[in-house]
């Protein structure tokens, strides 16, 4: 093709979009939305009819998101549609705790005053996040979003990719990237292998509300079973993450509300007064599950499908955001050098920025899970220990609070609030 702009115009002519994106839950709508600023053509399809995750029943997660995800929800227009009902997160209070005795004297505390950038983050519930992604995918041009539709095949070749879904459309790109969650079917039909194990623990997830206000502090108990998270929403209600193992949160899941709220009060304690239920209750089992690769030729993973974590300390969304914001800009920037975006070599980029993190991050989250889940005298004298030393070094806790914000490292642009 002795015409280049001719030539890019055939080959764009060739796909249905640049790129294709297999889920729609959250990382999907986040990159997509990043991708169609860039200047990219998307077709973002999920499984789920679209306003079934909207509805109140559905999801009964709130999420800890760090100021880096505020930032990238800010540059998307996303923020300003969900900024009402988050609550700015301003302490986590993290301890030692045994059912029916409260939290130990060893704590650890976080103070948003510690650091410049304001508040940690923001706990804002799934639907409210979930229902803007929908209304910003539908109206940004150049997403096409097909909901209710299932992807069953995938074909790469050198030239282009496609998808085949269940109800028979094809649908042809430059690239595949995998939103498709933990059990990620993009990353099976590509034969990457997961590694990754269960924890025999199940989360609890409900929201309560309670009598006094919870000044906007998170708390996190470390019960033998599991760890309890009392996590503040607006208003004098909080989200709970009460991980047990597996057979003791099936009995307790089985409980009546009055039940569940009896089992509950011993090892929530009373330091926000009395305690009701606030939204439906919900169970999540736990695992561990690392993608060996993320990227092939014309293929990439992101968020939960390269790396379901233990939510123990909130990170999973916040990392697959950090995936979505260096994918994005490694494919935009790519794009308008003229680079073939499918190609190794750029999808290569993303790898290197961002496997080596959230490995490391998700092995940290699984040692605290296990060091902290159990009743041993020895590991629990050391631990709070560990807790009370690291609370009395302020530089030790600067450094956990940025990290924990998700201020520390190599930031893609989106992370510091600026476009791609
Ligand atoms: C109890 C709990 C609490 C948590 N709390 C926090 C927190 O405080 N902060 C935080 O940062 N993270 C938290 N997380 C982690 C967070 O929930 C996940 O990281 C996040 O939801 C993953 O989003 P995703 O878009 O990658 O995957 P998902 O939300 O799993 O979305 C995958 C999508 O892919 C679609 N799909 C699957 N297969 C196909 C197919 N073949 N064709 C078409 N579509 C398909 C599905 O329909 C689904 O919509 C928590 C997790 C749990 C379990």
């Amino acid at each position: 093709m002795d015409n280049p702009a001719i030539g890019r115009i055939l080959r764009d002519m060739a796909y249905d979009s640049d790129i294709l994106i297999v889920g729609g839950g959250l990382n999907g709508p986040a990159l997509a939305l990043a991708l169609a600023q860039g200047g990219l053509t998307v077709t973002v399809i999920d499984a789920r009819p679209a306003p079934t995750r909207a509805e109140k029943g559905f999801d009964g997660r709130a999420y800890a998101l760090a100021i880096a995800s505020k930032r990238l929800l800010t540059v998307l227009g996303v923020w300003p549609q969900v900024a009402a009902y988050s609550q700015p997160i301003l302490k986590i209070k993290a301890s030692d705790g045994l059912a029916g005795q409260g939290a130990a004297p060893f704590f650890l505390t976080f103070d948003a005053a510690e650091i410049e950038e304001g508040p940690m983050g923001f706990m804002l519930e799934d639907r409210f996040l979930y229902s803007a992604f929908l209304d910003a995918m539908t109206t940004t041009p150049g997403i096409t979003l097909l909901s209710g539709e299932t992807v069953t095949q995938q074909e790469t070749t050198s030239n282009g990719a496609s998808v085949t879904l269940a109800s028979g459309r094809r649908m042809s790109g430059r690239l595949i990237v995998g939103c498709d969650g933990r059990g990620s079917g993009t990353a099976t039909r590509a034969g990457i292998r997961r590694h990754g194990w269960g924890y025999g623990q199940t989360a609890l997830v409900t929201a309560i509300a309670h009598d006094l206000p919870h000044h906007g502090i998170a708390h996190q108990f470390f019960m033998p079973e599991g760890p309890l998270a009392i996590l503040p929403l607006p208003g004098n209600v909080s989200s709970i993450v009460w991980s047990e193992r597996d057979d003791i949160a099936r009995q307790i899941q089985a409980l009546s509300d009055d039940e569940y709220l009896a089992a509950l009060r011993p090892r929530f304690g009373d330091f926000l007064g009395e305690i009701r239920l606030a939204g439906e209750r919900f169970t999540y089992p736990l695992s561990l599950s690392l993608a060996e690769k993320f990227v092939l030729p014309r293929l990439a993973l992101v968020g939960d499908a390269a790396h379901g974590v233990h939510p123990i300390a909130g990170q999973g969304l916040n990392l697959g955001l950090r995936d979505v914001a260096a994918l994005a800009e490694v494919l935009v920037e790519a794009s308008r050098r003229g680079e073939d975006i499918g190609a190794i070599d750029v999808l290569e980029r993303y790898q290197v920025w961002r496997r080596f993190d959230s490995t490391i991050l998700a092995l940290g989250m699984d040692t605290v899970n296990r060091l902290f889940s159990n009743d041993n005298p020895f590991l629990r004298a050391g631990r709070d220990i560990g807790l009370g030393l690291v609370n009395a070094m302020p530089s030790l806790r600067r450094g956990f609070i940025r990290q924990a914000a998700g201020l520390a490292g190599d930031l893609p642009r989106l992370l510091a609030g600026q476009a791609i």
